[in-house]
C-alpha cells in the first residue's frame, strides 16, 4: 500500500513542484546523494575510491521536455567525462534515455546516447543505460542493439520483475553485452510483472544464474545491482561453484545503502560500484528510493520533528 502511494507521489506533478522546497525534505535526500552538483559526486567518488570503490555517476532526471534540454544533458555528460578522466576516476555513466529526449524524438535519443559512448570510448570510459518503466522498455532495447553494434563500452540495465526478462537475456546474448540485473524500481500492472516480493526475488535469481552462465559461453558481462543480502550470497556462491573468477562479472550498489555489504564484498575480493547520483531533478527518484524501503519514510520524518 506504502509502496503504491510512494510509486503513485513520484509521477505527481504537484508534488514534485512542492515538496522539495521543504527543509527536512533536502535534508532527508541527503543519504542517498552526496549533493545537487557534479562536483560533489566526483568528490564523493574520490571518497570512495580512498577506500577502494569504484563507481558510476548519474545526473538526476527524467522525461525532459524539449529537444534542447536533451542537448544541454549530452553536453553536460561529456564535460563530465573529461572532468572524470581529468581527476583519473574508475567512474562509469549511467543515463535516462528520457532524459536524452526519448518522448520526443527516439532518433534523437539514439544519437545523444551515441555522442556520449563514443565520448566515453575515447576516454576509457563505460555507459550505462538505465532501464525506466515498460512504455520504454522495447524502444529502450532497440537503441541498446544498435550502440552496442558499434561500441563495445556501453551496458543496458534489465529488470527482473518484468516476465519478459529472462527472454531479453537470450534475445541480447549474441552481442556479448554487458547487463546490469536489477529487480526494477516503477509501479508495473500485473500483465507484464511479478507483483510479488517472492517471485521478484525468483526471478532475479534465475536471470542471475543465466548470466553466470553466458560469462563462459556467450562473453556476458554481468552487473548485479542489488542490495539484497541472500541475493548477493547466493550470486557469490554459483558464481563460485561455476568457476567464474571475480573479476569476470561485478556488483552495484546504490551510495548510502546497505554500506555493509558494499564493505563485505570488497573485503572478499570482488569487483564493487557504488551509483552516485546528483543534479536537482531528485524528486521522482528519490520517491522510488522510500518505495523500495518503506521505513525510509519514518527518517525523513523524523528531520521534519
Ligand atoms: C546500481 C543500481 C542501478 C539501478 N538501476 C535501475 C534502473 O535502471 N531501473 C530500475 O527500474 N531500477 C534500478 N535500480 C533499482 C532497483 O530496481 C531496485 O529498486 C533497488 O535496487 C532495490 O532492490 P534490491 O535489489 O536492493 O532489493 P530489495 O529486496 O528491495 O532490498 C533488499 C534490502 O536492501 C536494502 N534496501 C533496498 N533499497 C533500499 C532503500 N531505498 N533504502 C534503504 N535500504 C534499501 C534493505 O535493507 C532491503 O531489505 C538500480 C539499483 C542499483 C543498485
Amino acid at each position: 500500500m506504502m509502496r503504491s502511494v510512494l510509486l503513485w507521489a513520484s509521477r505527481n506533478q504537484r508534488l514534485r513542484d512542492a515538496l522539495p522546497r521543504y527543509r527536512f525534505v533536502r535534508k532527508a535526500v541527503k543519504r542517498f546523494m552526496p549533493g545537487e552538483q557534479s562536483v560533489d559526486a566526483l568528490q564523493a567518488a574520490e571518497d570512495l575510491r580512498t577506500k577502494g570503490f569504484s563507481t558510476v555517476v548519474t545526473c538526476l532526471g527524467e522525461n525532459i521536455l524539449t529537444l534542447a534540454e536533451a542537448g544541454h544533458v549530452t553536453t553536460h555528460y561529456c564535460d563530465l567525462l573529461d572532468q572524470i578522466a581529468a581527476r583519473r576516476l574508475d567512474t562509469h555513466l549511467s543515463v535516462k534515455l528520457t532524459q536524452l529526449g526519448h518522448d520526443l524524438d527516439v532518433e534523437m535519443s539514439y544519437q545523444h546516447v551515441k555522442t556520449i559512448t563514443e565520448h566515453a570510448a575515447k576516454l576509457g570510459s563505460f555507459v550505462w543505460i538505465d532501464m525506466e518503466n515498460t512504455v520504454y522498455t522495447e524502444s529502450t532495447l532497440r537503441v541498446f542493439e544498435r550502440v552496442r553494434t558499434e561500441y563495445h563500452n556501453v551496458g543496458v540495465c534489465l529488470q527482473a520483475y518484468l516476465y519478459r526478462t529472462a527472454g531479453d537475456i537470450r534475445r541480447l546474448l549474441p552481442l556479448r553485452p554487458a547487463i546490469r540485473l536489477v529487480k526494477g524500481a516503477y509501479a508495473e500492472p500485473p500483465d507484464v510483472a511479478f507483483q510479488r516480493k517472492r517471485e521478484v526475488d525468483d526471478n532475479c535469481v534465475e536471470c542471475a544464474l543465466h548470466l553466470l552462465n553466458g560469462i563462459a559461453h556467450d562473453g556476458v558481462w554481468p552487473v548485479f545491482g542489488t542490495h539484497d543480502r541472500r541475493l548477493l550470497v547466493r550470486i557469490q556462491q554459483e558464481a563460485r561453484m561455476r568457476g567464474v573468477p571475480n573479476e569476470a562479472f561485478e556488483f552495484h550498489l546504490l551510495y548510502g545503502i546497505r554500506q555493509d555489504e558494499q564493505a563485505r564484498l570488497l573485503q572478499a575480493d570482488h569487483r564493487v560500484r557504488v551509483l552516485i547520483s546528483y543534479g536537482s531533478s531528485w524528486f521522482p527518484w528519490y520517491m522510488r528510493r522510500l518505495a523500495e524501503r518503506p521505513a525510509n519514510v519514518f527518517f525523513v520524518l523524523r528531520n521534519l520533528i
